[in-house]
């Protein structure tokens, strides 16, 4: 990881020509590579929220750009796996100028949009528009040929988001709760994305087969409250339910 980070600084610099005063931006480049990495898995929750930033302002929007093309050289440096679909070019004048840095950059919005679109649709469909430009092919070293991703950058971001997701194949999950439905890296049979929405599943599952119960609890609850507040002898009443208005009496 370490050499891969030095690689990647010395590409980077090279390419962007940062004046030495924006060495902050190495510095929030090598954490972000830190948080992603090489591994699939990393990169997928990276994505997922990836999707859901805030980008408005300019800071935002640079850094998401900058940890996008990250993506992209993670992906170009991963192992090539044995369901890879493709490969991902390596920086040529397409995306060395750095005009086509603030390009990408200008148009971080959209292709987060985009991406969103297009995560969404396939969780749902198993589909999703997301194109991205095939400019050769290249012979991996298991023997197969591949088709090499180029364009600019957001070509070569949706081909390596290409590349991640026919990667993780049967490992890809979505999530179940149906508001939800994000993609996760799945461990055995695990339906949610995070506890998060297991929980709330739990909860709404619960209440529907117990709804007196549930209703009992929250009663429970409130005269808890009102004791504290108004000390233990207090009587406190409670509302009429609506089906089973005549068990309280
Ligand atoms: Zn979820």
């Amino acid at each position: 990881m370490i050499s891969v980070a030095r690689t990647l600084k010395g590409v980077y610099g090279s390419v962007m020509r940062y004046p030495d005063n924006r060495s902050d931006v190495l510095e929030g480049l090598m954490v972000a590579l830190a948080q992603f990495g090489l591994d699939a898995d990393a990169r997928l929750n990276w994505l997922v929220g990836f999707v859901d930033r805030d980008l408005k302002d300019r800071e935002a929007a640079e850094a998401a750009t900058h940890e996008a093309m990250l993506f992209v050289f993670s992906a170009r440096m991963a192992k090539v796996g044995p369901r890879a679909p493709a490969r991902i070019g390596g920086l040529d004048d397409d995306v060395r100028d750095p005009r086509q840095v603030r390009e990408a950059v200008a148009s971080v919005e959209r292709a987060q949009r985009e991406v969103r679109q297009a995560l969404k649709a396939f969780a749902v469909d198993g589909r999703c528009t997301l194109p991205f430009k095939v400019v050769g092919w290249e012979r991996v070293p298991d023997g197969r040929v591949l088709p090499l991703v180029g364009g600019d950058w957001w070509s070569r971001f949706y081909g390596a988001i290409f590349a991640l997701v026919s990667e993780l194949g049967r490992t890809l999950g979505v999530c179940a709760n149906a508001k939800c439905q994000r993609l996760f890296a799945r461990s055995k049979r695990q339906a949610y994305c995070g506890p998060r929405c297991s929980q709330r599943e739990r909860t709404l599952r619960f209440r529907e087969m117990h709804p007196d119960r549930v209703s009992d609890q929250r009663h429970a609850t409130y005269v808890r409250a009102q004791r504290k507040r108004l000390g233990e002898k207090v009587s406190v009443g409670r509302a009429r339910r609506a089906k089973t208005q005549d068990r309280e009496r």
